[in-house]
């Protein structure tokens, strides 16, 4: 089958108040895939994935889920996603195990067909399985919110900022878990603002910002938008023009003396730039370089249609 895991269509959500929070989003999220959505504070992000969790309704557009309608097939497509939210929810006087086996219930799940303890186990809270829900650090609800997601073992799994609130060790843990989902055939959709991670751990990657797409590659294509490279020359005498070149992606003079170049780096080398700087009758005093990272790349994006 070659329909995608998540199918979105022009998808806008206005809140009561008037808050346009999606503005006409569509892409889709292949099956097999780990699939970053990533965006800024207020983006729409998880607008977008309680939409698909049936808790916010869309004012526009359609969305389905493993080729399920969510208007027309909501019970199928709410069988076929399990979604971590931001915020973490939990009675706190049920364990691990209860908190699992009540899941398992309300998705009509048979006592002897669920094994509470493997799931636990999968996201190393095994031993945590009698204690008080109220009892977890942080980091152990957060995983054990992903068991909950996956107790009627979804073809796919949302995880809205997961790593919010977890320490590096545990992060580490839960990408372990999340990586051998994905191995295992899991689709996997997450939002975070760890671009690190995002590209460490994505396939593809879509962008939104102001409740528009504003970018849907694959992490190689979006991390190749990164050849451009930075760097500062600081130059011998006041420049009023900045010297213009082939070689130049863009040219900035910074507090009279300093020039703020960037090239790309598969069109040129820092030695054409600087022989350029030269060339216009420039002596260089300083010169200091860095790499463009998916950070800029972001910030690019966002900044142009901000
Ligand atoms: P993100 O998850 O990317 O940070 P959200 O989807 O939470 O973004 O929010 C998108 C926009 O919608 C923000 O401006 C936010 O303030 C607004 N918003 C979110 N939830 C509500 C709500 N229940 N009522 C009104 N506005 C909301
Ligand atoms: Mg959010």
């Amino acid at each position: 089958m070659t329909q995608a895991a998540i199918e979105i269509d022009q998808l806008c959500k206005t809140y009561a108040g008037g808050k346009r929070a999606l503005d006409g989003v569509s892409f889709d999220v292949p099956r097999g895939t780990i699939f970053g959505l990533l965006g800024p504070n207020g983006a729409g992000k998880s607008t977008l994935i309680n939409i698909l969790a049936g808790l916010v309704n869309k004012t526009g557009g359609r969305a389905s889920i493993w080729g399920f309608d969510i208007d027309q097939h909501p019970r199928n497509a709410k069988a076929s996603i399990g979604i971590v939210n931001q915020e973490i929810v939990f009675d706190p006087f049920f364990t691990p195990k209860e908190t699992l086996e009540i899941q398992a219930g309300l998705y009509g799940i048979a006592k002897r067909d669920f094994d509470a303890i493997a799931l636990l186990r999968a996201v190393h809270l095994e031993d945590k399985a009698e204690a008080y829900s109220r009892t977890l650090s942080g980091g152990m609800k957060r995983r054990l919110m992903v068991a909950k997601a996956m107790v009627h073992s979804p073809p796919i799994i949302v995880l809205d900022e997961p790593t919010a609130g977890v320490d590096v060790e545990l992060r580490q843990q839960l990408w372990a878990y999340v990586k051998s989902l994905n191995a295992r055939g899991v689709t996997v959709v997450l939002t975070t603002h760890y671009l690190e991670e995002a590209e460490e751990l994505c396939d593809r990657i879509a962008i939104i910002n102001h409740g528009q797409l504003i970018a849907n590659k694959p992490t190689r294509e979006l991390v190749g938008m990164a050849q451009e490279k930075v760097v500062e020359v600081t130059v011998d005498r006041d420049v009023v023009t900045p010297p213009e070149n082939g070689c130049f992606q863009k040219i900035d003079v910074k507090a009279g003396r300093t020039l703020v170049i960037t090239y790309r780096k598969d069109q040129a080398n820092a030695g054409e730039v600087l022989g350029a700087v030269q060339g216009a009758g420039l002596g260089i005093v300083d010169v200091s370089t860095r790499e463009a990272d998916l950070e800029d790349v972001f910030l690019n994006l966002t900044r142009s249609t901000g």
